[in-house]
C-alpha cells in the first residue's frame, strides 16, 4: 500500500480582503511553513490570489482557489477560468462544495464539467461530496455518495484520476460545530475508497487523498486523522485563525 501524506486544505470561504488574507498568510507561513510531513494548500477568496501567491512561493504552502468556470474564456460574465487561475500560480481547486451545490445550484454534469477542465490545465480538483442531514436519516447515505462520486469523475482517466482529491463532507456537519464520528466518517471513506478502486484501479485508489471536512478543529482532528482512509482535512472556520489552523496541520503531521 502506498503511504499518503496528509493534506490540509483551508477555504476560507467569502471571508478575507486581499490584505486580511496577506496578513493570515504570512502567520500561518511562520507557523507551518516550512514543514514538509503534511501537505498544506489555502484557498482564498480570488481576489487574494495574487497577494498570497507571491507570499508562499518558497514554502511548502500551495495556493488552491475555491470555484471555477469549465470554459477557458468567454462570455460569462462573473467567472473565473482554469488558465487564468494557473496565471495566479494557483495549483488546486474545491469543485462542488455543497455551498455551491445549494446555493448556487451546480448539478453533478456541471461539476463533472468544471473538473475534466481542471485536469486540463493541471489543476487538482478537490472533489466535495456529502449527503444532507434528510439523506442520512433515510439511510441513503451511501448511495448519495456514490452517485456524487461517479457522476464528478466520469471521463477522468486512470492517469489524471491519480491527481484527484476528494473531500468527504457531510453537509449536516459543515458550519455547524456538529462533526461525523471517527467511525462514521472513516466508514464513507472506506466506501470512497471502493469506488475509486472500481473507477481507476486498486494503485490510483490507494494513492488518492480523501479529506475529511465538516467542524473539523484541532479538539477533534486526532481521532478522525487517526482512521485509516482520512487522509486530511477540508477546513472551514477553523482555517480563517492561523493558531487554528497550524494547530490542524501539526494534528495532521502527528496522526
Ligand atoms: C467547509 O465548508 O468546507 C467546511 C468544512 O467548513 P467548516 O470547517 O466550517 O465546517
Amino acid at each position: 500500500m502506498t503511504p499518503r501524506k496528509k493534506l490540509i486544505v483551508g477555504n476560507w470561504k467569502m471571508n478575507k480582503t486581499a490584505a486580511d488574507a496577506v496578513a493570515l498568510v504570512r502567520e500561518i507561513n511562520l507557523d507551518v511553513g516550512k514543514r514538509s510531513d503534511v501537505d498544506v494548500v489555502v484557498c482564498p477568496p480570488f481576489t487574494a490570489l495574487e497577494g498570497v501567491a507571491a507570499l508562499i512561493e518558497g514554502t511548502v504552502l500551495k495556493l488552491g482557489a475555491q470555484n471555477m468556470h469549465p470554459e477557458a474564456s468567454g462570455a460569462f460574465t462573473g467567472e473565473v477560468s482554469a488558465p487564468m487561475l494557473r496565471a495566479l500560480f494557483a495549483t488546486h481547486v474545491i469543485l462542488g462544495h455543497s455551498e455551491r451545490r445549494q446555493y448556487f445550484n451546480e448539478t453533478d454534469a456541471f461539476i463533472n464539467l468544471k473538473v475534466l477542465a481542471a485536469l486540463k490545465h493541471q489543476l487538482r480538483p478537490i472533489l466535495c461530496v456529502g449527503e444532507s442531514l434528510a439523506e442520512r436519516e433515510a439511510g441513503t447515505t451511501l448511495k448519495v455518495i456514490q452517485s456524487q462520486t461517479e457522476r464528478a469523475l466520469e471521463g477522468v482517466s486512470r492517469e489524471l484520476g491519480a491527481t484527484v482529491i476528494v473531500a468527504y463532507e457531510p453537509i449536516w456537519a459543515i458550519g455547524t460545530g456538529r462533526t461525523a464520528t471517527a467511525e462514521q466518517a472513516q466508514e464513507v471513506h472506506s466506501f470512497i475508497r471502493g469506488l475509486l478502486t472500481k473507477l481507476f484501479s486498486e494503485p490510483v485508489a490507494q494513492r488518492i487523498r480523501i479529506l475529511y471536512g465538516g467542524s473539523m478543529k484541532p479538539a477533534n482532528a486526532a481521532e478522525l486523522l487517526s482512521q485509516g482512509d482520512i487522509d486530511g482535512g477540508l477546513i472551514g472556520g477553523a482555517s480563517l485563525e492561523s493558531r487554528s489552523f497550524a494547530d490542524l496541520v501539526r494534528a495532521a503531521a502527528a496522526s
